[in-house]
């Protein structure tokens, strides 16, 4: 049997989510735009719930909320949709990092051939950015810091607290892509600064295809960012088009069940952890952690076997587990990880990595079974 373990790619959906979604789509099938009867109402009041919901496990205002497909999009409408306003006000700098998701990356390059700047911000060995460099690189025409909250290949949490507190009384917007902390390292999104935040539901049990681009307002307003495809008025215009309300109220259902849980997940990863230590340890076979394990999230160890080529790795070991060596975004090609090579790593350690992640209803008999197989089969790679 095989245990699937490439959550941060995307986590099973929650039984709770799914019947909930069932439901939905059986019996509220109107627009939640339609104003001219009561299945639009039905359809309108299942999407606001979902709202709520969404804002609670933030502690952030409804209409802060806005849906999107999933964070690429959020990441997307944030960069792309304060183009107007950075031509308008003249500030065309960015300040980003080198391990950001592509969904960021890739907007970043191509702003960049519309003349704006854009500084990447390279980790050290421990996967993480330094504060420092951040803010030396701030200038007079900064128009935002983007800045994941954890990686999504290695775990590593980066230091979003520190730079959106000293970013909090700057005329600076501060976006965190928050896909692989969100309903995961709740209290920490509550308390941290930021005006701009991106999720995705299917990282934490809910469908895929829907997630949210959170818009902190600032005296009353809301940030100058303008949707990026021309449609109706659906989510004030920040994303038009029908607004698929089965998915919505499972990215909700999802928040929901996250909030009531994260305590108790915790606890459960951090075991899942411990056990995936104790058996690379037991196991003999040489290896390193890829970032250091202070930072790192307690679903995730991205790990280097050296002499063990990962695609080898993966292949042999199919049978026992679903890992990876990378995010799926990018898997399709076999360049190496840019987020290793930007730690510094050297290419000979990145072709032996894997990313191993995990969820809260992981069997921890599961993984200890299937990680005893796969360092068995690495030692056998490695000869
Ligand atoms: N940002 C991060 C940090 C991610 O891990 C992901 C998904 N791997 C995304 C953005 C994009 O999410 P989606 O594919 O759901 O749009």
């Amino acid at each position: 049997m095989s245990v699937y373990l490439d959550y941060n790619a995307s986590a099973p959906i929650n039984s709770k989510v799914l019947d909930y979604m069932v439901e939905i789509y059986k019996t509220s099938y109107g627009n939640a735009d339609s104003r001219t009867h009561n299945y639009g109402n039905s359809a309108r009041n299942i999407v606001e719930q979902a709202r709520g919901k969404v804002a609670h496990i933030l502690g952030i205002n409804k209409d802060e909320v806005f849906f999107t497909s999933g964070a690429t999009e959020s990441n997307n409408i944030v960069l792309q949709g304060l183009k107007s306003y950075a031509e308008k006000s003249n500030k065309k700098h960015i300040i980003t990092t080198a391990i950001e998701h592509k969904a960021v990356l890739e907007t970043a390059k191509y702003l960049r051939t519309e003349g704006f700047e854009v500084d990447f911000v390279s980790p050290d060995r421990s996967g993480r950015i330094s504060v420092k460099t951040v803010i030396d690189l701030l200038r007079d025409d900064t128009l935002i810091v983007s800045i994941q909250h954890v990686n999504n290949e290695t775990g590593i949490i980066q230091p979003v607290q520190e730079i959106g507190d000293f970013l909090s009384d700057k005329e600076v917007f501060f976006h965190v892509d928050a896909t692989q902390s969100f309903g995961k390292l709740v209290p920490e999104l509550k308390s941290l600064k930021y005006n701009m935040l991106s999720m995705s539901a299917h990282k934490i049990g809910g469908p895929q295809g829907v997630g949210a681009l959170i818009l902190k307002k600032k005296r009353y307003h809301l940030p100058p960012v303008k949707g990026i495809m021309y449609g109706g008025q659906q989510e004030h215009g920040i994303r038009p088009g029908t607004i698929p309300v089965a998915l919505t109220a499972g990215c909700g259902c999802a928040c929901e069940i996250a909030e009531q849980s994260y305590e108790e997940n915790r606890e459960k990863l951090k075991n899942l952890k411990a056990i995936v230590f104790g058996i690379l340890e037991k196991s003999g076979i040489e290896y390193r952690f890829n970032g250091d394990q202070h930072f790192c999230v307690s679903s995730t160890v991205n790990v280097c076997f050296p002499g063990v080529m990962s695609e080898a790795l993966m292949i042999a070991t199919k049978q026992y587990c679903g890992i990876s060596n990378g995010s799926a975004c990018t898997s399709s090609s076999y360049a190496p990880s840019y987020v290793l090579s930007a730690m510094g790593i050297p290419n000979s350690d990145i072709e032996c990595s894997v990313r191993i992640s995990w969820g809260p209803e992981t069997i921890p008999e599961e993984v200890e079974e299937s990680l005893r197989s796969l360092t068995e089969v690495a030692k056998q790679i490695k000869g």
